[in-house]
Parts: C-alpha cells; sequence; structure tokens
C-alpha cells in the first residue's frame, strides 16, 4: 500500500488494499487442477465420509484425485483409508501418502508421531499447516483434489478459500441441519468468497429397513430439496444411513464402498 493511499481504489491503480489477492502458488512440482472445498456447519454429519466417497468415486470414474484434510484437530482421512504411514519429505517438499486406488492424500495424522496425540495449536498455527499442505506437498497430477473442511466458519475455512484456488463448494447436512440456520450460514460465506456452491448433500438422510425394504426417515422429513431450491443449488445427493458405509470406515476400506449416490455431483464436477 502507498503511502498516499486514500483508501478508495477507484481511483487508483496500484493493485494493492481490496484488490490484493492472497492465493498461495502450489509447490512447482505441483499440478492441481480442479479443488473443490467439502463444508458442514457442524461436526459429525460426514463430511469426511463425503470427502472421501467423492475422491473414490471420481477415481472410478478415470481422474486422478487427491485429499488435503484441513481438518487439523480432528483428522479422519487417513483412518477412512486404513492408512498409518508417516508423510515422506526431502528437500523438494513433502509426499503425500498414496490410497489403494491411487489417491494421495495429505492429513495432519501423517505427520504426528502419534495418531493419537492431540493437535493443542492457536488458530493461525492450525491455518500455517493448512496453506502448507498447498504450498510445501508435491502432488502429482492432480485432476480433482477435495479439501475436508473443518466444520464451521473460523480461521481454515477462511485461509482455504483465500489461499487456495477453490472452484467450488460441496455442503454436507444432516436433516436436523437442514431446518436449523447452520446451512445458511455456510451458504452466506460461500456467497461472501464469492465460490460457487456445486452441490448440497443430505447425510443420513433415511435408512433401508433390509428386512422389509421400506425407507424409514430417522432424523425426520427430508428438507433436501427444500433447501437446494431456496439456495439455488441445482444439484444435490441423498445419503442413507448404511451400516456397511460405517464398518467400511471403521475398518479402514471405504475404496470399496458400493453406492451411486454422489453420482450427479460427480457429473456436475466433471462439468466445470
Ligand atoms: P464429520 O467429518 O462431519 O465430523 P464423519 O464423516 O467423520 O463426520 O462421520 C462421523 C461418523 O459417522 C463416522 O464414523 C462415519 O462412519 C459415520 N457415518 C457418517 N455418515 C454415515 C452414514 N450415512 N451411514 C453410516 N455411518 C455414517
Amino acid at each position: 500500500m502507498s503511502q498516499e493511499c486514500t483508501h478508495d481504489c477507484s481511483t487508483c491503480s496500484q493493485k494493492c488494499g481490496e484488490q490484493q489477492s492472497f492465493l498461495e502458488a502450489t509447490n512447482d512440482l505441483s499440478e492441481v487442477k480442479n479443488v473443490i472445498a467439502v463444508v458442514s456447519g457442524k461436526g459429525g454429519v460426514g463430511k469426511s465420509l463425503v470427502t472421501s466417497l467423492m475422491a473414490v468415486e471420481m477415481k472410478r470414474r478415470g481422474h486422478k484425485t487427491a485429499i488435503l484434510d484441513a481438518d487439523i484437530t480432528g483428522p479422519s482421512i487417513p483412518k477412512l483409508f486404513g492408512i498409518h504411514e508417516s508423510a515422506r519429505g526431502d528437500d523438494f517438499g513433502l509426499y503425500p501418502a498414496v490410497t489403494k486406488t491411487g489417491i494421495e492424500l495429505m492429513s495432519l495424522n501423517l505427520l504426528t508421531e502419534n495418531e493419537t496425540d492431540p493437535v493443542v495449536w492457536r488458530g493461525p498455527v492450525i491455518a500455517g499447516a493448512v496453506k502448507q499442505f498447498w504450498t510445501d506437498v508435491i502432488w502429482s497430477e492432480v485432476d480433482y483434489m477435495f479439501v475436508d473442511m473443518p466444520p464451521g466458519t473460523g480461521d481454515v475455512p477462511l485461509t482455504v478459500f483465500q489461499s487456495l484456488h477453490v472452484k467450488g463448494i460441496i455442503m454436507v447436512a444432516s436433516p436436523q441441519e437442514m431446518v436449523s440456520m447452520i446451512v445458511e450460514k455456510a451458504v452466506n460465506m460461500a456467497k461472501l468468497m464469492n465460490i460457487p456452491i456445486l452441490g448440497l448433500v443430505e447425510n443420513m438422510s433415511y435408512f433401508k429397513c433390509p428386512d422389509c425394504g421400506k425407507t424409514h426417515e430417522i432424523f425426520g422429513k427430508s428438507r433436501l430439496t427444500e433447501n437446494a431450491e431456496k439456495f439455488v443449488i441445482e444439484t444435490t445427493a441423498r445419503i442413507p444411513i448404511d451400516p456397511a458405509l460405517s464398518s467400511q470406515c471403521d475398518s479402514g476400506v471405504i475404496e470399496l464402498y458400493e453406492g451411486d449416490w454422489m453420482e450427479d455431483i460427480c457429473k456436475k464436477l466433471e462439468g466445470i
């Protein structure tokens, strides 16, 4: 900012102040084409699960995919893929772990001595770590990178939206959240950041009884369509409560999941 700054950008040719870009470059050896942030208003609604399903599904569809686990204080991505090794690094940067089907991933769990070590860091340090996952990690050619965001609208989401080249957002909510202000807050943050919401996912939307085949809306009537219309989100997905899913998460074999719930959102991403 120049010393003569009048704070009136409309009469100034300098690219500073409000026109300043906080975008960060990746490692010179990385190539990341599309970054998609997966967000939720609250924890425990299945955001990490949806992040993983999207990466697995897009990989199955022939795209090179990666996951950047930005949920620094509650990282769960490596566990879903059964990854327990530590990340390697050299003078060029840090190398992501690679899952059985070839999805690259980076998470703080790959950097702590023990997986159970808590991360007791202040906000700016946490945000700095997320930025380094973008700038220092050597991501090979990645078509779609999914960023598992921490819940809410704090420091890390702001850092991700400002520093990474995020093309779009996938929003995850449970049926209960669909009737609260939580979704609206996340939608408003996306608007503020000027990033389009490419999909709205209602997780734990229903349960299909394996005995009688009937569908039960355990957490109440679905409000997915109503919310999608209200917030003008064209593409949606409903994921059932599925005991097979949770056992695949627990045993680190999420890549084996069966289900076509994410198909419409995958097609939407292929069109961007
Ligand atoms: P978040 O990232 O929002 O905190 P997670 O994706 O870690 O939530 O999910 C929390 C837990 O709920 C996980 O153990 C997962 O196995 C389980 N879970 C999430 N969605 C479903 C579902 N649709 N069916 C069964 N279990 C689920």
